[in-house]
């Protein structure tokens, strides 16, 4: 390399530039050539089987490989800034899809959407946001906004601040696979967050027969003892819906209900009014 420096070289080196290189480009002409779709997950009232609200999940239909998951490439979205196209994308179509089932149904479904905290901490992320759902002040309360623990701890403060002006606009927050990052309980009083969801991880504990629930029950009374919401996550199992509705956790999502549906499919259950059945 020069001066009095070296460094070792490898072909796995040169390999993986060379794959990411191709992501890049690959995700550069997705944008472009609107290969991403948003589908919706259901997120169920566990006192009365309605649909509260949908999540909003990124789906990559690439023309060879079919659908990519969103962990194989909001990475490298990420790295190379490619994820503020993105998600200015994802914001502005699911606000839309929202307030378009609201008036189409007349219900006013709750729309969430994940934002990765690169975003969160951008400068310019309040802007973005505010100019997007200026159009429709009255659909702010329905809207919320999935952050990472993991994703505001690299910049704290920068992340408060942002996510205070956010919530300022009228969004809530809701912090993400909750119990999956390595941060401070103390985070939770930090954050000007409303919402915790619960991560399918600890979902799991119910019902792995090692007697994890007791973690489990801690969180759920934390966020009750803190005021927030609760979403639980991953919700498979009736034993593991019964588990969180009887400890009073508000909201559940998960494949026993539905998978993340393409939008035609969320349209036949608003137009069904589906109930989902708890028992
Ligand atoms: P997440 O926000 O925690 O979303 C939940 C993930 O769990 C989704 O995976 C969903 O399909 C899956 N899931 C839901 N219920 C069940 C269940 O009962 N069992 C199992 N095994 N899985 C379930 P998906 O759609 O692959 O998304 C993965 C992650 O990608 C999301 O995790 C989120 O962090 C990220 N993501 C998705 N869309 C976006 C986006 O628009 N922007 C950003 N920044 N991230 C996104
Ligand atoms: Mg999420
Ligand atoms: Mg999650
Ligand atoms: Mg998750």
């Amino acid at each position: 390399t020069g001066k009095d420096k070296f460094c070792f070289y490898s072909t796995s080196i040169r390999e993986n530039t060379m794959k990411n290189a191709h992501m890049v480009n690959q995700i550069r002409y997705a944008i472009d050539n609107n290969e991403f779709l948003l589908y919706y997950q259901p997120q169920i009232n566990l006192s009365t089987g309605e649909i509260d609200g949908v999540e909003a999940l990124i789906r990559w239909l690439h023309p060879k490989k079919g659908f990519v998951p969103p962990m194989d490439f909001i990475p490298f979205a990420e790295e190379t800034g490619y994820i503020y196209n993105i998600e200015r994308w994802v914001l502005q179509k699911a606000f839309k899809q929202r307030n378009l089932w609201a008036d189409k149904y007349n219900k006013d479904i709750k729309m969430s959407v994940n934002l990765s905290g690169k975003s969160v901490m951008q400068p310019e992320a309040v802007e973005v946001i505010s100019e997007i759902v200026k159009k429709r002040p009255s659909a702010l309360k329905y809207f919320s906004l999935e952050i990472t623990e993991t994703a505001v701890m690299a910049n704290l403060k920068n992340a408060v601040e942002n996510l205070e002006k956010i919530k300022e606009l009228g969004i809530e927050i809701a912090l993400d696979d909750f119990g999956t990052g390595y941060s401070s309980l103390t985070y939770l009083k930090k954050l000007p967050i409303e919402v915790l969801k619960i991560d399918k991880s600890f979902t799991d504990f119910v019902s792995n027969k090692k007697g994890d629930e007791i973690i489990v029950e801690s969180v759920i009374t934390l966020a009750q003892n803190l005021g927030l919401d609760i979403v639980v996550e991953g919700i498979e199992t009736k034993e593991q819906l019964g588990f969180f509705k009887s400890r009073g956790c508000n909201i559940g999502q998960g494949y026993l209900f539905s998978k993340p549906l393409p939008p035609s499919e969320i349209e036949e259950l608003l137009l069904a009014n589906k109930i989902f059945s708890l028992s």
